[in-house]
C-alpha cells in the first residue's frame, strides 16, 4: 500500500504544470496553503512589476500618464481578461471598482431595462454581498426579492430557474461557483431558462474566473462580475471587473454617474452622456496602481491555458476527496462539496465542529486553509501555485489536529 505523500509525490512529478509553481512568489515558513481562492499568491515578478509601474510611470510620466495610456487602462486590461480568461470579444469587458459595485450597477442596469419586471431571482445561500446588494437594490427600488435553496453541498440548477422565472422576472442573479460548496452551475442552461422567460442574467464568477475555462459570448450571458484577487492573483483589494454583451451595451443605464464612464471625460462638459461602450460603467478614477498585479498572472494563465488549469484543479479537489474517504470519514467530518468533478470548482469545503478552535494549531505549522462559519474548513487549490504534496502536507495536519480532539 502506497502512503498517501507517495501518491502526493508521484502525482507532483505527472503534473504538467509542476514547472510553472516556482513563477509564484515564495515563502518558506507556509507549508500548505490552501486559501487561494480567497487571496491568491503573488507571482515572481509582481513585486518588480510593481516598482517599475512607481517608478518609471506614476514617478517619471507624472500626470502625463492619463493620456499615455492609463486612460484606457481599464478596458484595455478588460479586453486582456476577456480574451484570456472569459471568452469574450473585445470591447464588453472593464476593470474598476469591487465586485460588489459592480454587481449593484449590474443588477441595476439589468432592472432598468425593463420597468414592467420587477422580481429578482437568486440564490439564498449566497456570498454575502450578492445578497446584501440585492437586499439594497430590492429596498430602494421596490424590486421583489425571490430566493432559491440549494442543498447544502450543491448549487442552484435551471430546472429551478426555469420554475422560477416568468414574465415578472427582470433579472437572475447568480454565482457559477458556490462559494462555499464549490459547486458549479451550469451557466449556459441557467441563460437559457432566464432568457426563455424573457429575463436577463447577471453571473458573479468570482470563483470560477481564472479557475476553469469560460465562454461568455458564446453562453449568451447578459452582464458577469468577478473579482481579480482571487484566482487571478491581483493582490488584496484589486479592482473587479464587469462584463456586458456588446449588443446590449447601448441600452445599460447605470445609477452611478461619475465622469470616468462619460463620454469625453476631459470635455467638463453640462450634462451626462455615457461612454457609447463599456467604459460606461465606470464612475470614478479607477485604480491603475492596483490593476497592475492580475497582468502577471494573465501572462501565465495565457500561457498555459485554462483548459489545462481545469484538469489540474479536478485532480486536486479529487485528491482531497480521496483522503476524506480514507481518512477524515471516520473522524466525523462531513463533505459539503459535490462529489462529481464536473459540478465542483477549485475548492473542497469540509465541515467539522472542532476545525474553529484548530485554526490557530495550523497556523502555528504553516498551514493556512479558510474557514467559513459555522464550521466549514474550505481547501482552497489554486491550480498553478499548489502541489498535490503541500495539500497532503496540509491534510496531514488537519487530520492529526483533529485527532488531538475527538
Ligand atoms: C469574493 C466574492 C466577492 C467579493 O466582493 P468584493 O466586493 O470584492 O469584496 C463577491 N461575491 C462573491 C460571490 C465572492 O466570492
Amino acid at each position: 500500500m502506497t502512503t498517501t505523500g507517495e501518491r502526493a509525490a508521484a502525482l507532483d512529478r505527472e503534473d504538467p504544470l509542476m514547472p510553472f509553481r516556482s513563477r509564484f512568489l515564495a515563502v518558506p515558513e507556509v507549508l500548505a496553503y490552501l486559501d487561494g481562492n480567497s487571496l491568491g499568491r503573488p507571482l515572481d515578478r509582481t513585486p518588480d512589476r510593481m516598482a517599475g509601474f512607481v517608478r518609471d510611470q506614476w514617478g517619471a510620466r507624472l500626470i502625463r500618464g492619463w493620456d499615455e495610456g492609463w486612460m484606457e487602462a481599464p478596458v484595455r486590461v478588460g479586453d486582456e481578461l476577456g480574451r484570456i480568461a472569459l471568452g469574450a470579444a473585445p470591447g464588453q469587458v472593464v476593470v474598476g471598482d469591487s465586485t460588489s459595485v459592480l454587481l449593484y450597477k449590474a443588477v441595476r442596469a439589468a432592472l432598468a431595462l425593463d420597468r414592467g419586471r420587477t422580481e429578482i431571482v437568486f440564490a439564498a445561500a449566497d456570498f454575502p454581498t450578492d445578497r446584501f446588494v440585492l437586499q439594497g437594490i430590492a429596498a430602494e427600488t421596490g424590486a421583489v426579492l425571490v430566493p432559491l435553496p440549494a442543498p447544502h453541498d450543491g448549487g442552484v440548477t435551471s430546472e429551478q430557474v426555469a420554475a422560477a422565472a416568468g414574465p415578472r422576472t427582470a433579472v437572475v442573479v447568480l454565482s457559477h461557483i458556490a462559494y462555499r460548496s464549490a459547486a458549479i452551475t451550469d451557466v449556459r442552461a441557467v441563460t437559457a431558462a432566464a432568457h426563455e422567460a424573457g429575463a436577463m442574467v447577471v453571473w458573479d464568477l468570482s470563483h470560477s474566473v481564472g479557475a476553469l475555462p469560460l465562454a461568455l459570448d458564446a453562453w449568451r450571458v447578459d452582464l458577469a462580475v468577478g473579482c481579480t484577487y482571487k484566482y487571478l492573483n491581483g493582490g488584496p483589494g484589486s479592482p473587479a471587473f464587469l462584463y456586458a454583451r456588446a449588443d446590449l451595451l447601448p441600452r445599460l443605464e447605470q445609477p452611478i454617474q461619475g465622469w470616468m464612464g462619460a463620454d469625453r471625460p476631459f470635455e467638463m462638459g453640462e450634462r451626462y452622456a455615457p461612454d457609447a461602450g463599456v467604459r460606461r460603467f465606470l464612475s470614478g478614477t479607477p485604480s491603475i496602481v492596483a490593476m497592475q498585479p492580475v497582468l502577471d498572472m494573465l501572462g501565465l494563465l495565457d500561457e498555459v491555458g485554462l483548459t489545462a488549469v481545469r484538469a489540474k484543479s479536478e485532480q486536486l479537489t479529487r485528491f482531497v476527496i480521496e483522503r476524506f474517504d480514507a481518512e477524515l470519514a471516520a473522524l466525523g467530518v462531513r463533505l459539503a462539496s459535490p462529489r462529481d468533478d464536473r459540478l465542483r470548482g477549485s475548492h473542497v469545503t469540509l465541515d467539522h465542529p472542532a476545525f474553529e478552535s484548530m485554526l490557530p494549531a495550523l497556523h502555528r505549522r504553516g498551514v493556512i486553509p479558510d474557514f467559513r462559519r459555522p464550521d466549514g474548513l474550505r481547501i482552497g487549490l489554486s491550480p498553478l501555485s499548489t502541489s498535490f504534496a503541500e495539500v497532503d502536507a496540509g491534510l496531514d495536519a488537519v487530520v492529526e489536529e483533529l485527532r488531538f480532539r475527538v
